[in-house]
């Protein structure tokens, strides 16, 4: 049985796709493995590439700040992403490099068994709950495969737009109370997206 630590072994080594040819360092992910909430993006950036760590380029920053402003710092969540390592040119993941990265996520989620699963813009939540557009979902929590998904913009469209921005802060202001009526930890899930035959 693998557990979170293996994982990210297994990502560090990863050679399944081709994104492992011209990334610096693979991004596992960063935070408590017993923390009840989750945080997913879409792939590493320029800065994550660099370091090893997701979300540390402007839009990590004001993820940062938006955790401190419900009283979580980073090591309060799991900050993950649905591809582990950066695409050229912050191009989008194609369908096949998500195919062969998500079961590293799935197993993620299976491991930490989140209460809450915060997606972060719109490739994380069509990962999560396909078809479903961000401008309708964003501040709405969905039953997905046995977990509470809780879709909301990505950090770097609030940089771009103040609109984003101030919808982005409301939705993280609403996060406390979310967790308390979500209470406990749910039930082990019946599924996610991608069952793993790896681990
Ligand atoms: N954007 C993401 O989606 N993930 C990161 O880790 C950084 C920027």
């Amino acid at each position: 049985m693998k557990n979170l630590t293996d994982i990210s072994e297994l990502i560090k080594n990863c050679t399944k796709c081709e994104l492992s040819l011209t990334r610096t360092h693979a991004v596992p992910g960063e935070g408590s493995f017993q923390s009840k909430i989750m945080l997913v993006g879409e792939a590493p950036g320029y800065y994550e590439d660099n370091s090893g760590i997701p979300f540390v380029g402007a839009a990590g920053k004001l993820l940062t700040k938006l955790l401190n402003s419900i009283a979580l710092s980073r090591d309060d969540v799991f900050i993950t992403n649905i591809v582990k390592c950066r695409p050229p040119n912050n191009r989008d993941p194609s369908p096949n490099e998500i195919s062969q990265c998500s079961p590293y996520l799935s197993k993620q989620i299976e491991l930490i068994n989140p209460a809450l699963i915060i997606t972060l813009g719109r490739h994380s939540l069509s990962y999560f709950v396909p078809n479903t557009p961000i401008g309708k979902a964003h501040g709405t929590l969905i039953k997905h495969g046995g977990y509470t998904i809780y879709p909301t913009y990505h950090p770097a469209a609030a940089l771009r737009q103040t609109r984003f921005s101030e919808i982005l802060s409301e939705e993280f202001q609403r996060i406390p109370t979310l967790m308390k009526s979500l209470e406990t930890k749910e039930e082990k899930p019946k599924s996610t997206n991608n069952q793993l035959e790896l681990f």
